[in-house]
């Protein structure tokens, strides 16, 4: 598994537990690796006093370390040792940190991948009540005459891995090695063969449990690389390697492109609870913003949660959040990158204070008032018109029921029925029969066939605008066909 990387098992005794203060007076350094078997050990002269409690807990004394050579002295040896090895260490920090301020004192950047045995102790072992390095050598009966010196330790942590790979087997191992690495190793239940079958396109994933359980849902435009993308992880107790460590199984469907995979997740997401991912919120309500005119001829904000039934007439109605809070976010964000006035937009609650250059000067007493310039209104309503046109609400540009077709490379076709921005369903079409086969969502084969009179109906029943989808269709609007259902069998066939 891990043939091309070297470890570099090392450990270090120290006048004290801060690199910024205490010094390195014993190094060991074993090298593991295929083909390679080296260990160098040195006792070093801190050039300051060792603690009697650090000298009675080493065994090392003063008159030990007279005449040893210096770290000044051994570090370009060192440095070659440890070169393109990963740094094995328990408690690594602790030894990262030491010699990341050692090597640095000599100009040197030392930031190897690091594994820490002790975390890798507290992953493998979590019922073990200890995980320091003596009650690991009594766990396992590994029997050392001398601890906390350099080589036994490192002795020990050599022990310990032999250990855990014989005892948990070389899957769990490394697996739990390869998170800390942050290099892709599959869970111990998946193999290499089942992410080969996984395609590299489109659609939809679940993650499962060793007991069938679901645990995450997601889209992805290669299902292969974003699947595998949930094994390779920097940090070994991140959230995403606590999901890869409950991985036990991969159930995945291809889909067209995109916006199939976008809202089917969607669906799924609402409908089947997966346990390692956030709970969907019950869908808010999206945040309305109209510009109205004051007495002044200023433009002002108004924010009205809901949609308004006859949103596609209200042209006032300029732009449109997932919810209020969404809504004040952007707004502050736009106004300040515009430095539009909050206060002259009117959004500022009670307590609130707007930072934008006029109300700084203004604030600034030493500044007489009449020297301020503030905008007129027909610039300031520009610029606001400006700000805010990224977030403008698209009215639906339709008068009736589309299909949104999405067709991927593999010859793979599904077709949106949306109206009004609501979707209503994915179809496979069957062009003999000239119907829609819905198509098979959160593994329940419900294929219902319809007729394009029966899809005109349902787009006829109300349906909750869900602002997730209005983005997502909004972003394909130019990049599919969409075709009106009053146009579609006439021009069948594709
Ligand atoms: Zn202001």
């Amino acid at each position: 598994m891990f043939k091309h990387i070297r470890f570099a098992l090392v450990d270090l005794e120290t006048t004290g537990g801060q690199h910024a203060h205490d010094e390195i007076m014993e190094v060991a350094v074993r090298l593991v690796g295929e083909g390679v078997d080296d260990s160098w050990e040195s006792l070093l002269d801190p050039l300051c006093s060792v603690p009697t409690f650090i000298q009675g807990l080493t065994g090392i004394s003063q008159a030990m370390l007279r005449g040893k050579p210096t770290f000044a002295a051994v570090q370009d040896g060192l440095w070659d040792l440890l070169q393109d090895a990963v740094l094995v260490a328990h408690n690594a920090r602790f030894d990262a940190g030491f010699l990341r301020a050692n090597f640095a004192r000599y100009g040197r950047q030392y930031s190897p991948p690091v594994l820490c045995t002790l975390k890798l102790a507290r992953t493998l072992y979590p019922d073990w009540p200890k995980h320091g390095l003596e009650a690991i050598c009594h766990r396992i009966g590994f029997y050392s005459e001398v601890h906390h010196r350099a080589m036994a330790d490192v002795d020990a942590m050599k022990a310990f891995l032999d250990y855990a790979r014989k005892d948990k087997g070389a899957a769990i191992f490394n697996f739990e090695v390869g998170l800390q690495l942050g290099i892709p190793v599959l869970p111990p239940s998946i193999s290499q063969e089942d992410i080969d079958a996984i395609p590299c396109q489109p659609g939809i994933y679940r993650l499962l449990g060793e007991a069938g359980e679901l645990l995450y849902i997601g889209s992805a435009t290669s299902l292969q690389a974003q699947i595998l993308a949930h094994f390779k992880n920097t940090a070994g107790d991140s959230k995403a390697a606590k999901l890869a460590r409950r991985v036990g199984g991969v159930q995945w469907q291809m889909l067209a492109g995109e916006l199939s995979a976008g809202l089917h997740v969607s669906f799924a997401l609402r409908h089947e609870k997966p346990q390692m991912q956030r709970r969907i919120k019950a869908a808010g309500k999206p945040c309305c913003v109209r510009f109205v005119a004051n007495d002044k001829g200023d433009i002002q904000l108004r924010l009205r949660s809901g949609l308004p039934a006859n949103i596609v007439q209200t042209g006032e109605i300029v732009a449109l959040f997932r919810d209020r809070k969404q809504a004040k976010a952007r707004i502050i964000e736009s106004a300040s990158h515009s430095d539009l006035c909050l206060s002259r937009l009117g959004v500022l609650a009670v307590g609130e204070h707007c930072v934008c250059s006029v109300c700084d000067a203004l604030a600034d007493l030493s500044l007489p008032a009449s020297t301020v310039s503030v905008a007129e209104p027909a610039a300031f309503n520009a610029g606001v018109t400006a700000a805010f046109a990224e977030y403008a609400y698209s009215p639906w540009p339709f008068d009736e029921p589309v299909l949104i077709r999405e067709q991927n490379e593999a010859g793979h076709e599904e077709w949106h029925l949306v109206d009004d921005w609501r979707h209503y369903g994915s179809f496979h079409w069957d062009t003999n029969h000239q119907r829609l086969t819905e198509y098979a969502v959160h593994g329940v084969d419900n294929r219902t066939s319809i007729s394009l009179l029966d899809a005109r109906r349902r787009c006829e029943q109300s349906k909750d605008f869900q602002y997730e989808h209005y983005r997502l269709l909004r972003a394909f609007l130019n990049d599919l066909e969409w075709r009106r259902l009053s146009e579609f069998s006439a021009d069948m066939p594709i």
